[in-house]
């Protein structure tokens, strides 16, 4: 088949299997004891993740830590970076966010005693147009000004696929006193990011999509560092978070480890874990720079060949909605299918091209440059064009 949903699914690391079965002979054979004398003891398991995140994400090892799901995380941190007061209160997103995130947002709001309608600013594209313009997101920053307490865009938008200016995004922001976090879920893995020199506070993202690290995965948190040694910051605590040192002396008395290790709450999903390490470490080897470089014409290639068969059929009219600019997107496209979509997107799957369907007109397809080849680009346009 060929397989354009690692935007929605990654598929598995060959290494995935031989680092689950680890962890369970592991447990099996020692128990608790695995926490001190496994292959790799859990007990500071979560610490091998951080430097390949960082080097996905473009942070510094300590900013980040890979824990819980993220929603969850993106709770988590918008407890300690969304702290509306009565002059300064709103929240600038994307208009139509994937939904966990919207619902995080609402609630969030309703929680410091303020109504969606008015703390919520969405931002939507000008009529005609199917993204948005950076321009437009920095004008909306600047107006709302002293109210806006925090922007929080997606890295990547999952619908559209356009690739925001986090860099643009964060600087507005941090001008008129705001806070600029991120959802990076169509963002890690796919694009490259620079969290840290982009000066961006907080951000957040699952393991499963791009990372290839399996359904449900451990997600990752990035805090800046100049949050690092801030313990009087407002945060939900839990033992894992805890100074090190003290974490079993069981006292009574928060006190957080320093940077992102600190917003832990629980101890490590191990076996989730294992898996997004065995994911982590490919990343690692081919590094983001060359799998870019590929992503950059391997959807290239997709788009010319959509255009091709646009340009020899009339039954089906493909408009791409996401950015032209290669600068402005990741390599998912979005297709919008007027009128036949759903049938086009029948056939495709009935020809084992596994992409996927967002209601009511698009098809988003996502070649992967870790696994998608030029080949597999080429079967689906020679699949697309034997449809009548
Ligand atoms: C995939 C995705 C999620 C999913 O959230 P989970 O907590 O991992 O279930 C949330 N937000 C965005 C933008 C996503 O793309």
């Amino acid at each position: 088949m060929v397989y354009f949903c690692g935007n929605s699914l990654g598929l598995q690391p060959k290494t995935a299997r031989a680092a689950v079965l680890q962890e369970l002979d592991d447990w099996a054979e020692l128990g608790v004891e695995g926490h001190f004398a496994g292959r790799k003891p859990w007990l500071h398991y979560h610490k091998a993740l951080a430097l390949p995140s960082a080097q996905v994400v473009g942070a510094l090892p300590h900013e980040v830590v890979v824990m819980n799901n993220l929603t969850v995380n993106l709770h988590l941190l918008m407890v300690s970076f969304y702290r509306p007061d009565q002059r300064r209160f709103k929240i600038l997103m994307e208009g139509g966010a994937f939904p966990s995130d919207q619902y995080a947002v609402e609630s969030q709001v309703k929680f410091h005693g303020f109504r969606p309608e008015e703390a919520i600013v969405e931002l939507f594209p000008r009529a005609g147009e199917t993204y948005l313009r950076t321009g437009d997101i920095e004008k909306a920053i600047q107006e709302t000004g002293s109210e806006l307490a925090l922007v929080l865009f997606g890295g990547v938008n999952y619908y559209t696929g356009q690739a925001f200016d986090l860099a643009a995004i964060t600087r507005a922001a941090h001008v008129v006193g705001a806070m600029a976090g991120f959802d990076l879920a169509h963002a890690a893995g796919n694009v490259e990011l620079q969290l840290h020199d982009w000066d961006v506070d907080f951000a957040v993202w699952c393991s499963y999509k791009y990372l290839n690290s399996g359904p449900g995965g451990a997600a990752g948190a990035y805090i800046h560092e100049r949050y690092a040694q801030r313990p009087d910051l407002p945060r939900f605590a839990g033992w894992w978070g805890h100074r090190e040192e003290e974490r079993f002396q069981m006292r009574k008395g928060f006190i957080p480890m320093p940077g992102a290790e600190g917003w832990q709450l629980s101890n490590a999903q191990i076996l989730p874990m294992a898996v997004h390490q065995a994911s982590l470490a490919i990343f690692a080897e081919a590094g983001m720079a060359k799998l870019r470089q590929k992503s950059l014409q391997l959807t290239g290639f997709t788009e010319f060949l959509v255009q091709k068969f646009n340009s020899e059929q009339n039954t089906y009219q493909i408009q791409v909605l996401t950015p032209v600019d290669p600068a402005a997107r990741g390599c998912q496209l979005s297709l919008l299918v007027a009128g036949n979509g759903r049938a086009l997107f029948d056939r495709l799957a009935q020809a084992h091209v596994i992409a996927d369907w967002r209601e009511p007109d698009v098809i988003r397809i996502a070649p992967v440059p870790l696994y998608n080849s030029f080949g597999d680009v080429w079967r689906f346009y020679e699949i697309l064009a034997a449809i009548d």
